[in-house]
C-alpha cells in the first residue's frame, strides 16, 4: 500500500447543496493530517484536462453555507472511454496524487469503480445527490435541502390554490426515484403523490381526487415525480382535465430551484462528517467504497453496490399520505 501524501478531490454529475461543505471537510481534514490537497475542476473533465488547483485551508473559507460547488461539476463522456480514463489516470500520477475523493451520484461512482478496477487507483466516494437514490446511506448530501426547498414552494402554491379552488399538479425532480415526491408530498399534505416506483392509472387518480370525504376541499395538490410512468405533470394534468373539471387545473414544474440554495443544517453536518471520515478512510488504505451514514454510524459500501442495488420506496407511506390528506 502506497503511503498517502497527496489527495485529489472533485465534484461530479448533478450538483447538490452541501457539496461545498463536503469539499471543506475533505480539505481541512487532509491538511490536519499533513497531506497536500488538489482540487480538480469540473469533475472528471478536469482530471482529463489537467485542470488542478492547490487547495489550502483558506481556499475553503466561507463556503459551508453556499449551494453549488466551488470546484464546479460536469458530465464527461470522455471519461467513459478507455483513452479518456487513461489520460485522467496519467494526470493523477504526474501530479503525484495518491488517492482521489469523489463527491457525486451513482454515475460518478461507476466511473470511480472503473478507475480503481483498471488502474488499482485508490478512490473513495461521498454521496452527493438530491435524489437520495444510493444504497449504503440513510441520506445523501443535498436531499434534505432539496426537500425543504420543495415544501416551501408547495406551501406557497397551496395558498393560491386554496384561494381559487384549484387543482395543482406540481412536478418535482426524480427521474428514477420517488423519494423527493413521497416525502415532500407527505410534508405538504398532498392529496396524491405519483412516483416512478408505482403504476399510475389516471382513472384511479380521478377517483381518489373525487372521493366523497374530499368534496368540501378548496384545493387539491398532486405531487408528480418527473419520472412517473404516466408522464410528467403537464401530460397527466391534460389527461385528468379531460375527464374531471370540478377544479380549475394548473401545473407548476419546480425544476432547478430544487438543486440550488444554502444547504440545510442536516446537509452541512452530514457533508462535514462524511468528508472528515473519507480522508481518514483514505489514509487507512480503504478504496473502491462509498462512505455513508446509517443509523448514525459510518458505513462503507463497495461502489458497485451503492449504485447497483435498488432502494425500495416504503409503500405504506403512500397509503398513509392518502389517509392523512382526507
Ligand atoms: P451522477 O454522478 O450525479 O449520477 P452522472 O450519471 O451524470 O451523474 O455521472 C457523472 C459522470 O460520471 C459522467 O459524466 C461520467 O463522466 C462518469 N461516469 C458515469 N458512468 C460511467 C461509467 N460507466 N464509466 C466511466 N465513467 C462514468
Amino acid at each position: 500500500m502506497t503511503e498517502i501524501k497527496k489527495i485529489g478531490v472533485l465534484t461530479s454529475g448533478g450538483d447538490a447543496p452541501g457539496m461545498n461543505a463536503a469539499i471543506r471537510a475533505v480539505v481541512r481534514t487532509a491538511i490536519y493530517h499533513g497531506l497536500e490537497v488538489v482540487g480538480i475542476m469540473e469533475g472528471y473533465s478536469g482530471l482529463i484536462n489537467n485542470d488542478f488547483i492547490e487547495m489550502h485551508s483558506h481556499s475553503v473559507s466561507n463556503i459551508i453555507q453556499r449551494g453549488g460547488t466551488i470546484l464546479r461539476t460536469a458530465r464527461c463522456e470522455e471519461f467513459k472511454t478507455k483513452e479518456g480514463m487513461k489520460k485522467a489516470y496519467q494526470n493523477l500520477i504526474n501530479a503525484n496524487i495518491n488517492a482521489l475523493i469523489v463527491i457525486g451520484g451513482d454515475g460518478t461512482f461507476r466511473g470511480a469503480h472503473t478507475l480503481y478496477k483498471r488502474y488499482n487507483f485508490p478512490v473513495i466516494g461521498l454521496p452527493g445527490t438530491i435524489d437520495n437514490d444510493l444504497f449504503g446511506t440513510d441520506y445523501t448530501i443535498g436531499y434534505d435541502t432539496a426537500l425543504n426547498t420543495v415544501i416551501q414552494a408547495v406551501d406557497k402554491i397551496r395558498d393560491t390554490a386554496d384561494s381559487h379552488n384549484r387543482l395543482f399538479f406540481v412536478e418535482v425532480m426524480g427521474r428514477d426515484a420517488g423519494f423527493i415526491a413521497l416525502n415532500s408530498g407527505i410534508a405538504c399534505g398532498a392529496e396524491a403523490i405519483l412516483i416512478p416506483e408505482t403504476k399510475t392509472h389516471v382513472h384511479d387518480l380521478i377517483n381518489i381526487l373525487d372521493y366523497e370525504w374530499r368534496e368540501n376541499k378548496k384545493s387539491l395538490i398532486i405531487i408528480v415525480a418527473e419520472g412517473d410512468d404516466a408522464g410528467g405533470a403537464y401530460s397527466i394534468a391534460k389527461k385528468v382535465k379531460q375527464e374531471y373539471s370540478k377544479y380549475d387545473t394548473r401545473v407548476t414544474v419546480l425544476g432547478h430551484i430544487q438543486r440550488g440554495g444554502s444547504p440545510s443544517c442536516t446537509d452541512r453536518v452530514l457533508a462535514s462528517t462524511l468528508g472528515f471520515e473519507a480522508v481518514k478512510a483514505a489514509i487507512s488504505g480503504k478504496t473502491d467504497i462509498m462512505i455513508g451514514e446509517i443509523n448514525k454510524k459510518i458505513v462503507f459500501t463497495p461502489f458497485e453496490n451503492a449504485s447497483k442495488y435498488n432502494l425500495k420506496i416504503n409503500k405504506n407511506m403512500l397509503d398513509m399520505a392518502r389517509v392523512l390528506s382526507l
